[in-house]
């Protein structure tokens, strides 16, 4: 209740945002002899602009505002939201230019004025984010270059446009109405500051050393982390944290990954990393007594937050970590719920994690569902994907009405995601962490 309460807080406080600086242009003194159309395309402009400005809040990863969805639901919002932006912006100069297509010049920066030529470079900026943020894959933009690129589009964007109204002066003709755009761009360039800076500052009193490196089966290793001179960090299971390894927090590189750790343990947590590209390759040379920093706990994908009689966790290869942490808290809480695991990889090798699972069913009501794409000669479990004829085998109509955590490849989430729907699961029961960000 709590959580739809500060849900529906947050919502309101969007819209009265976004739709500020439209109700400012109906206060007047309102610039005279203006048409219908150029007063619309201005409504389209203001209204795209502030969405950009919220999206700065979006993603300095207030716990106030992600703790209510989860970090994914507020980045795949972010994302949409700044699709509707960018288009609300592109309609502003489009019926500038419709209406009169002699303004088309404006468009052109040798025969345009400063304002419209601010408002040019604004859109570049705003169109290369749509661009490399959908195409990244296909592109072939390397992860760390598309961020920082990101990031200093969406503050160039930011900074031009509001060049541009300020130019342009036409809703800015009174020291409040200018000093509500000065706000906001000081609030956008103070929240990167935050996040950047003042984040990075407060984490450099709670440093983390590498206390030991744990090979698992199928290239994941444990990454086990100890504080340095504090308690440790509190975090519900399933939850996860943006890790830098690095001897000082302001470095950029970061990246986000599930504890595998029980979550009774705040003093040594755990991470569960599979070797995948260029930072997960370095883990398992991380020498103990390195330093790293944590950002977290971050994360909706918790059982905590679903107290239920019982749960059924999917998981696909290293999306097994936060199941990990599932499990292990369950353990050291003695919980006697039931668990079905449903545990998809290609090749016995790969099922990291393997042994302790193993122990765990000692602890737990639990029994485990393991799926192998390639199985071995005399192999007697379950073998190709997590389809919803196996899920039909193994999950019975008395337990559609539980929890189910999936986790893993995009792909299998789609499918699995349709086979429970397929089985009757409602939808609001069915919860996923999703590995890829952008
Ligand atoms: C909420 C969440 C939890 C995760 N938990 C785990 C986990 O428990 N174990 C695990 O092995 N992996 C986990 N991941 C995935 C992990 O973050 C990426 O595999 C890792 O960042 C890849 O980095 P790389 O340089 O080795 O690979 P690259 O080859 O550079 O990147 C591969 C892909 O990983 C993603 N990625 C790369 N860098 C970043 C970054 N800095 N931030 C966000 N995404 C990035 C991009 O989608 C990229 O296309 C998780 C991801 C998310 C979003």
């Amino acid at each position: 209740m709590t959580r739809a309460i500060s849900g529906f807080f947050w919502i309101t406080i969007f819209l009265a945002v976004v739709l500020l600086p439209v109700a400012l242009m109906l206060v007047s003194p309102l610039p005279s002899g203006r048409l219908f159309w150029l007063e619309m395309s201005v409504a389209f402009g203001f209204f795209g602009l502030t969405q950009i400005a919220v999206q700065f809040v979006l993603i300095a990863r207030f716990k106030a505002v992600t703790a209510p969805y989860g970090i994914d639901v507020i980045l795949q919002f972010h994302r949409q939201l700044a699709l509707v932006a960018i288009a609300a912006i592109i309609v502003h100069p489009l019926i500038i230019v419709l209406d009169n297509p002699s303004r088309l010049k404006l468009l052109n920066p040798l025969e345009g004025n400063w304002a419209s030529r601010f408002a040019l470079l604004s859109l570049l900026a705003l169109v290369a984010i749509a661009v490399t943020t959908l195409f990244r894959e296909r592109l072939k933009i390397d992860y760390e270059y598309w961020r920082l690129s990101h990031l200093a589009l969406g503050v160039a964007a930011v900074v031009f446009a509001q060049l541009h109204v300020s130019m342009a002066g036409l809703y800015t003709n009174t020291f409040w109405k200018q000093a509500i755009w000065i706000v906001m761009a000081i609030t956008m360039v103070g929240l990167v500051v935050y996040l950047r800076v003042i984040k990075p500052l407060v984490q450099k009193g709670n440093r983390w050393r590498v206390a030991q490196v744990r090979p698992e089966r199928g290239r994941t290793w444990s990454l086990v982390l100890e504080p340095v001179d504090h308690p440790g960090m509190r975090f519900l299971p399933g939850q996860f944290a943006w890790i830098k390894i690095a001897n000082t927090p302001f470095t950029l590189e970061e990246h986000p990954f599930s504890f595998s750790s029980s979550a009774q343990r705040e003093d040594r947590v755990e991470f569960g990393i599979k070797e995948l590209g260029d930072f997960t390759s370095t883990i398992k040379d991380l020498k103990p007594g390195t330093l790293a920093n944590l950002d977290g706990p971050y994360g909706a994908f918790c059982i905590d937050r679903y107290p239920a009689v019982g749960y059924v966790f999917i998981a696909g290869g290293v999306g097994i970590t936060p199941m990990i942490s599932f499990l292990r808290s369950m353990a050291d809480r003695r919980d006697p719920r039931p668990i079905l695991l449903i545990y998809a990889v290609g090749t016995e090798d790969d099922l990291a994690f393997h042994e302790n699972i193993e122990e765990l069913r000692e602890l737990l009501d639990l029994k485990v569902v393991y799926v192998l794409q390639n199985p071995p000669d005399g192999w007697e479990g379950e073998s190709g994907f997590v389809t919803s004829e196996l899920l039909e085998r193994h999950v019975p109509q008395e337990l559609i009405h539980r929890y189910f955590f999936v986790c893993g490849p995009p792909p299998m989430m789609g499918a699995v995601y349709d086979a429970l729907m397929a089985l009757g699961v409602r939808k609001e029961l069915i919860h996923q962490e999703r590995f890829n960000l952008a």
